[in-house]
């Protein structure tokens, strides 16, 4: 049993824990199957990179701290977009929403402030995900029509991550009552609608045409 501990916690197969009805379940890799018992050993691994959400209260505080993670990822994430991008259009798009990202990072300290709450560190593990793609895209497309409409598609798969993060804190807000933090944060959401649309408009409008033209 002690070496499927050291093994489990050396090579972190196990994926974090779920919980299912009340009740822990595990997952591992289909080539390392190991007992219940050998699973056992390794919760106290486990939880250490678990975050303790129990009530809506630190539900809404893990959502606002994987944002919030999320928005600072992708301030890095657009200079580098603004550059990759051909139509001047789409660039001039990404360094003005990049501004607003900044504003709405600005927006979340200050539902923080309002709350006095205190963010979990955390990091999104879709954004990074969703950043590393863009820098696939960036280096397998050539710089032209065809990588902006790449480059939109990736931006807006952004958009919809944050449209649904967003709706969901809102929700929760709505619910806890926080209302001067559900007006703050709609705000966001807006905007982040706003981008998809405009995003939207930069291929319909003739970005899509020229990539088919490209080609
Ligand atoms: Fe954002
Ligand atoms: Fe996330
Ligand atoms: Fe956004």
């Amino acid at each position: 049993m002690k070496s499927a501990c050291i093994r489990l916690c050396h090579v972190q197969e196990v994926q974090p824990a779920t919980t299912v009805r009340g009740r822990a379940s595990w997952r591992w890799s289909a080539h390392d199957r190991l007992t219940a018992a050998d699973a056992q050993c390794a919760l106290p691994q486990l939880l250490k990179h678990t975050v303790a959400v129990k009530t809506l209260e630190d539900l809404f505080v893990h959502e606002l701290s994987d944002i919030h993670s999320a928005e600072r990822q992708i301030t890095k994430a657009l200079p580098r977009l603004a550059r990759a991008a051909e139509n001047p259009d789409l660039a001039a798009a990404f360094e003005a929403h990049l501004e607003e990202t900044n504003g709405q990072i600005e927006r979340l300290d200050q539902v923080v402030e309002l709350l006095g709450i205190r963010l979990k560190r955390i990091k999104c593990a879709a954004m990074e995900g969703l950043v590393e793609e863009g820098k696939e895209v960036i280096d397998s497309v050539v710089k032209g029509p065809v990588r902006d409409a790449a480059l939109i598609g990736g931006a807006q798969k952004v958009e919809h991550y944050e449209i649904a993060a967003y709706g969901t804190i809102c929700a929760l807000a709505k619910q806890l009552g926080y209302d001067d933090a559900l007006d703050l944060l709609k705000q966001t959401l807006e905007e982040e609608k706003a981008t998809d649309e405009k995003l939207t408009m930069l291929a319909e409008s003739g970005g899509n045409q020229r990539a088919a033209e490209a080609g």
